[in-house]
Parts: structure tokens; C-alpha cells; sequence
């Protein structure tokens, strides 16, 4: 692998680089998968309610790269938490990913309104046990539902995968991550592609040799989270693994810091979003 290994709490390591393919349509995925192995990716992260877990299965069957040399990461949706309907989800995932293991499971969204996640980290902790699972995480909790899974059930996660880039730094839930031993993993980091043309971004780019979703990339790097960049475009597949040949200096970083904005959020706010 090119990407360097971060360790969990269960001991088990995750590449902190990988390919992100939310929106990736299912057609696609097999090819981008390829790319993927071929650029030196050695780390998937899809979901069921992305509809592509059938062609992320098909490029992992195809591909020359052995299936234990992979760390595939899906998640569960939130239509199916709940005891039992999260242990017939992750068979379904794992029939169309034509596997008999997931890397990584999370629970996608806590999606309190349900008041369910505590049953459905329950069936994650079982579906770890039973070995589908190797390791087992979230997406979007905050300190308060990370708070009460552990409190409820012993197990801390190993990971939790949040939206976290230049425009949203997510200081607070990455340090309550930190001080419960799971690692932050940053979903949308580079904002969706919408800061790429960012003056402060380019300058650092420029004084590096390296474009502009590079040096955010390496951006995530540096802070010690796990980054999932997302493309289907073969050349800039290739450029977001071509990272670990430059460093950002503490410069770069003090003006990078600068661009954190308290109304940066993307995506939903998981504490009230409706789904
Ligand atoms: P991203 O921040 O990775 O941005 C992707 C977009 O940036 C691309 O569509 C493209 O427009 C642009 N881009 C990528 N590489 C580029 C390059 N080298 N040069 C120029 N433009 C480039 O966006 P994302 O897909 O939202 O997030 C990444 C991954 O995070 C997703 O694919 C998914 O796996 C995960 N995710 C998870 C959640 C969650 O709730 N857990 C939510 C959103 C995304």
C-alpha cells in the first residue's frame, strides 16, 4: 500500500487514505475500483443507501488485488437500524459486495428521532463477534450519542466518519473522538470539490508544486485523520494518492487553519436531520 496504516482501539489497522464513491453510479464502480487498486488505493468506502455496493463487489471480484489486501468500509442505513433489521442489512451488503467480511461497518447517520441507534450498535457489536464485521464504527454521532452507545453497551467504537474539511474543521467533535480513543475520519474533505478554486489553497499549491485538492488532502493527513477523497475521473484518482511526497509547513497550516467558518457545514446536521 502507498497510504500509511492508522491503528484502532481493536488493534486492527485501516490505510488512511482511500477512495470515497458516494455518487459513483453502480455501472462505474467496478472500473473506479480498478483505477483505484491499480493508483495503490488499497481502501473503499461505500454505503448501502449509496446503490453501488454491487459494482464495488464486482471490481473487488475482478481484481488482481487479493480481497485481504483491501479494506472495504460500508454502512448501514438508516431505514434499517434497529436489532435485527441491522444483522439482515449486513447480510444483504455483504451479497452484493460478494464477500463474507466487511473491514469496517458503521452506522451511517445516529438519527436520533428513531431511537434506535443503541439497538442497532448492539447488532454491530454482535456482527463483529460473529466475524462479518472486523471492526465496527459510526458516521455522523456527536459527543452525546457516541456518549450513550458506550455508556449503554462498553464498546467504543473504532471510528467515526464526520464531515470535516478547510470550511468545517470540527475541532470539538474531532477532540471528543480523540479523548474516547476513535479515530476521525473526514467525509466530504474536500468539501465536495467547491473550495478547489480557494486563493489561500491555490497559493499553498502553487508554492509546493501540487494542486489545489492535494494540499487539502495532505491537509487531512498531517491532522492524523483518515481521508476518503471521491472521483471517477481516472487522472485526479491518481493525483489524490500522490500526496506523500510533500509536506505542508507550519505556515501553510497557520492559513489553512484561518479558513474554518462556524456556518461551513455541507451536509445535514445529524442532530436534526430528518432521515
Ligand atoms: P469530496 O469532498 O471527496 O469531493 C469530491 C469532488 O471533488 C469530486 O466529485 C470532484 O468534483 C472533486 N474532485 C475530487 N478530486 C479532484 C481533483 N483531484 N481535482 C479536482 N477536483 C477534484 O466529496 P464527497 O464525495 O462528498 O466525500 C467523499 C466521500 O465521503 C464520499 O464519496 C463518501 O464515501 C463519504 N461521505 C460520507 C458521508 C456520511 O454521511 N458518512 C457523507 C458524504 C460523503
Amino acid at each position: 500500500s502507498t497510504s500509511p496504516l492508522m491503528t484502532f482501539n481493536d488493534g486492527r489497522t485501516i490505510p488512511q487514505l482511500g477512495l470515497g464513491v458516494w455518487k459513483t453510479p453502480n455501472v462505474t464502480a467496478a472500473s473506479t475500483v480498478q483505477t483505484a487498486l491499480d493508483a495503490g488505493y488499497r481502501h473503499i468506502d461505500t454505503a448501502a443507501v449509496y446503490e453501488n455496493e454491487d459494482g464495488v463487489g464486482d471490481g473487488l471480484a475482478q481484481a488482481s488485488v487479493a480481497r485481504e489486501d483491501i479494506f472495504l468500509t460500508t454502512k448501514l442505513w438508516n431505514e434499517a437500524q434497529g436489532f435485527d433489521s441491522t444483522l439482515k442489512a449486513m447480510d444483504e451488503s455483504l451479497k452484493r459486495l460478494k464477500t463474507d467480511y466487511v473491514d469496517l461497518y458503521l452506522i451511517h447517520w445516529p438519527s436520533p428521532w428513531r431511537e434506535k441507534y443503541v439497538d442497532t450498535w448492539k447488532a454491530l457489536v454482535q456482527l463483529q463477534k460473529d466475524g462479518k464485521a472486523r471492526s465496527i464504527g459510526v458516521s455522523n454521532f456527536g459527543p452525546e450519542h457516541l456518549e450513550r452507545i458506550i455508556g449503554e453497551t462498553g464498546v467504543v467504537p473504532a471510528l467515526n466518519q464526520i464531515e470535516l474539511h478547510p470550511r468545517f474543521q470540527q475541532h470539538a467533535w474531532t477532540k471528543a473522538n480523540a479523548d474516547h480513543g476513535i479515530l476521525t475520519e473526514a467525509w466530504s474533505p474536500l468539501g465536495q470539490g467547491k473550495f478547489l478554486d480557494n486563493p489561500v489553497i491555490g497559493e499553498i499549491a502553487k508554492k509546493h508544486g501540487k494542486s489545489a485538492a492535494q494540499v487539502i488532502i495532505r491537509w487531512h493527513i498531517d491532522g492524523n485523520r483518515i481521508v476518503i477523497p471521491k472521483s471517477v475521473t481516472p487522472s485526479r484518482i491518481v493525483d489524490n494518492i500522490a500526496v506523500f511526497d510533500f509536506a505542508l509547513d507550519a505556515d501553510d497550516l497557520a492559513k489553512i487553519a484561518a479558513l474554518d467558518s462556524a456556518d461551513g457545514r455541507l451536509g445535514s446536521d445529524p442532530a436534526t436531520a430528518s432521515f
